[in-house]
């Protein structure tokens, strides 16, 4: 059996959901750390070059009013301000030999760059680029700008410091990002226990649940609306299996009590007869006396079974037209005679349009046949019964009232469940399964079998059957 059984998970829900979150934390930070740096990148390099452009202008307007000794001047100072590793100034002429250089020493392979440098098109516009020496371990950004008189002015700033202060915010984001990440899945993991807890609750209370146990009730414990849903569900569960569990005793019991008699009286007949003369009178009194038992036995046994099927939905209804005048007629007609012995009055009360009702035949007849037995069994002698029927665009209703001593209210539920017996109907014939049996083939009509009392004396069972079967709606 257990190796047909799908495999089970090997994760728990609670693993899976940190899991989850953790991936997204991962993403997320992730993200956020590339927008931060991009964003980062581009304010730095905005910065810069408002910087450059300012500073180049300025070199502009010292050439324009100091010619070339001037700029160099300026050079001179600009490098000895912040050290000729950390920017570099340059002229070049129009035809871009260089006229005049900032110390360049620390800039090893600038002058291969320098040499792919677009030129400016518009003149006293600076153009912006980055650099990035072959030879040296830093960046840079430039602004080149031609001068009036077609030379070009470049200056550029190393971008290593800027370059660490940024990877030191990076690390410094990156290492949050872990940390948070840490304790975000911690974090994660305890609202993923603390989420699961009450499923874990509810385990633990089902396993101690005794098998012998079932009538008990699992608490609420108020941890969450789903988990209340689910003990609500599971106590939901328990109680049907509880009154299944109950219906099926009581069933087993009285079909031992049932089978159990007509067992003993056949039993009975064969030893009073084995003991007594050994003539053949006898003997053909016990022979009948068997077979009338065995008849009842593989009755009771036949219609146990067809209301099991037509309860579980398997047994098998045809729906063939049923003219139910015809019906009701012929049943009036069949029990005719005993209800005369009891001078019984049997009226059929139905209207002249013909009542057509989809069904299986031979099984409604046997409803209308448990009904009717029933309401002569129950009725006084001299009484009346009426079978009468009526149909709307839906249904079509039969009825069949008696004016015996009624449903006392109390049973009016228990008289449909198999077996049942009404108190004073004990010492009366019958083995408590008619009025089961018809409501079950009722119900698997799709319809429903209802009783209530008569106002004077009496009552009437009411089958009501659909014309369209529910499962062609
Ligand atoms: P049975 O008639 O064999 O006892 P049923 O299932 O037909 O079994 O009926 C169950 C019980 O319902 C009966 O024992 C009786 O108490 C009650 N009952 C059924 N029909 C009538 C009726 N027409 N009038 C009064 N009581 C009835």
């Amino acid at each position: 059996m257990s190796s047909n059984n799908p495999p089970r998970s090997t994760h728990t829900v609670a693993s899976r959901l940190t899991l989850w979150y953790a991936l997204f934390y991962t993403l997320f930070c992730l993200v956020m750390l590339l927008a931060v740096t991009a964003v980062m990148n581009s304010n730095a390099v905005k910065r810069m070059d408002q910087y450059l452009s300012a500073e180049i202008d300025e070199f502009n307007a010292i050439y324009e009013t100091d010619g070339i000794e001037g700029l160099a001047k300026e050079f001179r100072q600009e490098a000895e301000a912040y050290g000729a590793q950390k920017l570099f100034c340059r002229l070049l002429s129009p035809n871009r030999e260089p006229r005049l250089t900032s110390n360049i020493a620390g800039w090893e392979g600038l002058d291969a760059e320098l040499r792919a440098v677009a030129v400016p098109t518009v003149p006293l516009q600076p153009a912006f680029q980055m650099l990035y020496p072959a030879a040296s371990p830093f960046n840079a950004r430039m602004a080149t700008l031609k001068t009036a008189d077609g030379h070009l002015l470049q200056f550029g700033i190393n971008l290593q410091s800027e370059n660490r202060s940024r990877q030191k915010i990076q690390r410094f984001l990156i290492i949050g990002s872990v940390l948070f990440l840490g304790v975000s899945t911690l974090f994660s993991w305890v609202v993923a226990q603390r989420a699961m807890a009450g499923v874990k609750a509810v385990t633990r209370a089902v396993s101690f649940t005794r098998k012998d146990a079932l009538d008990q009730t699992l608490p609420l414990e108020k941890k969450g609306r789903e988990i209340d849903d689910l003990v609500d569900a599971f106590n939901g569960m328990l109680a049907r299996i509880q009154s299944l569990i109950l219906e099926i005793k009581e069933v087993s019991d009285n079909v031992a009590h049932d089978l159990r008699s007509p067992i003993t009286r056949m039993r009975g007949a064969a030893e009073t007869t084995l003991m007594g003369p050994q003539e053949i009178e006898p003997y053909r009194e016990m022979g009948s006396t068997i077979l009338e038992e065995c008849d009842r036995l593989t009755g009771i046994i036949n219609i146990t079974l067809e209301i099991a099927q037509a309860e579980s939905g398997l047994l098998e209804i045809r729906r063939n037209p049923i003219d139910l005048y015809a019906l009701l007629s012929d049943a009036a007609e069949l029990f005719q005679p005993v209800a005369e012995q009891k001078n019984i009055r049997l009226d059929v009360r139905i209207e002249p349009a013909p009542l057509t009702l989809p069904g299986d035949q031979t099984r409604i007849q046997r409803v209308v046949a448990n009904l009717l037995d029933n309401a002569i069994k129950y009725t006084p002698e001299g009484g009346e019964i009426v079978l009468a029927a009526t149909a709307d665009k839906q249904s079509v209703r039969f009825s069949i009232s008696d004016a015996g001593p009624g449903i006392d209210p109390a049973e009016t539920e228990r008289i449909f469940e198999r077996f049942y017996r009404g108190e004073q109907s004990r010492s009366s014939q019958g083995n408590g399964l008619g009025l089961s049996f018809a409501r079950s083939i009722v119900v698997a009509h799709g319809g429903t079998l209802t009783v209530e009392n008569n106002p004077d004396h009496g009552c009437t069972f009411t089958a009501t059957l659909p014309l369209v079967p529910p499962e062609t709606r």
